[in-house]
Order: C-alpha cells, then structure tokens, then sequence
C-alpha cells in the first residue's frame, strides 16, 4: 500500500520505519529536513509538502504537535486537501475531538475520510509497535487502514463518531498525567521523610498504589536523573487542557484533573514546555528542598 506520513518526531519516525520495514512505499514529510533524510535512508520517499505527500498516496497518516499545525496541514495551503491522489487522511496526533470533527467537515467537502487514530504507550511502544491505537471514522473507511495502523501497534475500533478516539485518547492520557503527577507528591513526601526511593517504588509495586509512573518513569526515569521518557511536559499540558475543555463541555466536574492541569502549567512555566514530562516533580522537588534521587552510598 502507498502510505503518505508527515511528522517524523519522537513518535512519527518510529511509526513510518515501521511501516516501510513492512512493506509498504510510504512517502514521508516533516519541516525538519534532517527528518526527512533519516526516514529516506530507511527506504522512505521524501516530499517537499503535505500537498506532495498528498498527490502520491490514498491514504495520508501524520503525527503532529498540536490541533492548530494539524488543521494547517490537512486543510491549509498545499496541505494534504490539497493533494491529487488522497482519499484518507488517519491522524495519530493527539488532537481533541472538537478539532477532529472541524477537520473531518473540511475534508468531507473534498471527498477526503477523516480518521481519527490517536496511540498511546510511548516512544518505545512506537519503537516496539506496541501502543494503543484508538480508531474511529467510517467503519468501511477504518477497515481499509486496518491492517497498516496494525502495523502501528494494537488496534481498537471506538465508534462511527469522528472525534471518538480522540475523546478517548484524552480520557487515557489525563490518567496517566494524574498518575505520574500523584506519584511526584508522594515520592518528595516520603524522600523528605527519609525513605530510599528505590524502596519506596519497590514497595509501591508490589502495593496498590502502582502505576506506569512508579512502573516505569520513577524508576527508569526520575530516581536515575534522566528525563528522558520522550514525551514534553507541553505537549502533556495541551492534552489535558484538552481532556479539561472536553469535560467542561459535557458538563462533568473533573477537580483533581484541573489541579494535574495546574501543576503542568507551574511545571511548563518554571522549568520547560520542552522539558520531558517526567520533570513535573521537580517543582514540587524545589519547594520542598529534596531531590527524588538515590541516596550515596
Ligand atoms: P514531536 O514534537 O517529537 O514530533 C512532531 C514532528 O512534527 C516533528 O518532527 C516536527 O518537526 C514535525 N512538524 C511540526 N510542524 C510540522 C508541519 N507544519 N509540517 C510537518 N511536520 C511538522 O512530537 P511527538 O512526541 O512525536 O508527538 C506527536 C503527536 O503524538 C502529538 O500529538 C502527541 O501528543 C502524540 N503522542 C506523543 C506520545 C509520546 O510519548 N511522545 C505518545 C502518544 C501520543
């Protein structure tokens, strides 16, 4: 199948390579040239704009930041609305389902399906092709993509509904902010306590406290320094806004998940939209004086 991919970041290039190792000719964009190239180099075929990408493929995937570049690739100049050849446009990116619904009316105007396919589990579940994809849009439609978004990772059909996985992609990620924001506070309470970190997130496992932040992040993550877990304390914060705009919407009250906005926000204000999402803790790190770290030996 000839499958177009623009955004070849974090999450994208993995994506893409994945499709070429299995067989597909998938022609690749991104504004970052250096992007371009390495996907080249995997067996890619580099495009000069989403209308390029567009005119040489049915079927048009991308992974990209935010709603607003999003909506400017799929239905901006030379974007993929543009294109000759397109009939799908399956966007990865975690974009709302309000800018779901936005994009599907633009493109339907021009016979082009929107699906809506946001993925979660990470840089490695990209790498490893492991991650959650949440599909939704015309079934006929869906079921054409199918087998390469299974290519992608383990696929979930949500509803007829454009906007569905979008919704529940939001639904999922602010649990996980929540959980790695909790996780934080309570990590800084027992360090400044005097408790080993190492211990405490052996204990938390084996306990029902657990989450993929003590699975993984604290431990992989935060405890040894790196944070490096490959997703932006920004984009985290635009996800959650979201998910908080989405309930606000439906008329749900959502308290806890307006204060995990909060701390996004202090922690994209004090330390970095750029910064991995791991560093949320280090506000809290600072106003309490300790570091999550193990101790010397
Ligand atoms: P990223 O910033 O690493 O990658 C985005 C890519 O898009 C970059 O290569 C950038 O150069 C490119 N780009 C930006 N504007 C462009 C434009 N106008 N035209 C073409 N290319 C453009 O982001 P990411 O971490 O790979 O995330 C991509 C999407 O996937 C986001 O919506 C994010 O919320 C979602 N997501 C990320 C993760 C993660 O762990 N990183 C997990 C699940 C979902």
């Amino acid at each position: 199948m000839d499958i177009g991919f623009i955004g070849l970041g974090n999450m994208g290039a993995h994506m893409a390579r994945r499709l070429i190792e299995a067989g597909h000719k998938v022609i690749v964009y991104d504004t970052r040239q250096e992007a371009i190239g390495n996907l080249a180099g995997l067996g890619g075929v580099a495009a000069r704009s989403p209308k390029e990408v567009a005119d040489a493929a049915e079927t048009v995937m991308v992974s990209l930041p935010t709603p607003d570049i999003v909506l400017k690739v799929a239905t901006g100049p030379d974007g993929v609305i543009e294109g000759k050849r397109v009939r799908r446009f399956v966007d990865l990116s975690t974009t709302g389902s309000v800018m779901a619904q936005r994009i599907f009316k633009l493109l339907a105007a021009k016979n082009i399906v929107q699906i809506d396919a946001p993925v979660s589990g990470g840089v490695k579940g990209a790498e490893k092709g492991t991650v959650a994809v949440m599909a939704s849009g015309p079934r006929a439609d869906v079921e054409a993509v199918e087998p390469a978004l299974k290519v992608i990772g383990k696929f979930f059909y949500i509803g007829e509904r454009p906007g569905a996985g979008q919704t529940m992609k939001l639904c999922n990620n602010v649990l996980s902010a929540a959980a790695m924001a909790a996780t934080s506070e309570s990590m800084v309470v027992g360090v400044k306590a005097g408790l080993d970190p190492r211990t405490m997130v052996d204990v938390i496992n084996a306990s029902s406290g657990r989450s993929t932040a003590s699975e993984q992040k604290f431990p992989d993550v935060v405890i040894p320094r790196k944070f490096n877990q490959g997703f932006t304390a920004g984009l985290m914060m635009k996800d959650v806004n979201l998910f908080v705009s989405e309930a606000k919407a439906l008329g749900v009250p959502i308290e806890v998940c307006e204060a995990v906005a909060a701390l996004l926000k202090l922690t994209c204000d004090e330390i970095g939209p750029e910064k991995d999402i791991t560093t949320i803790v280090q506000p809290i790190e600072h106003r309490a004086g300790v570091e999550v770290r193990a101790p010397k030996a």
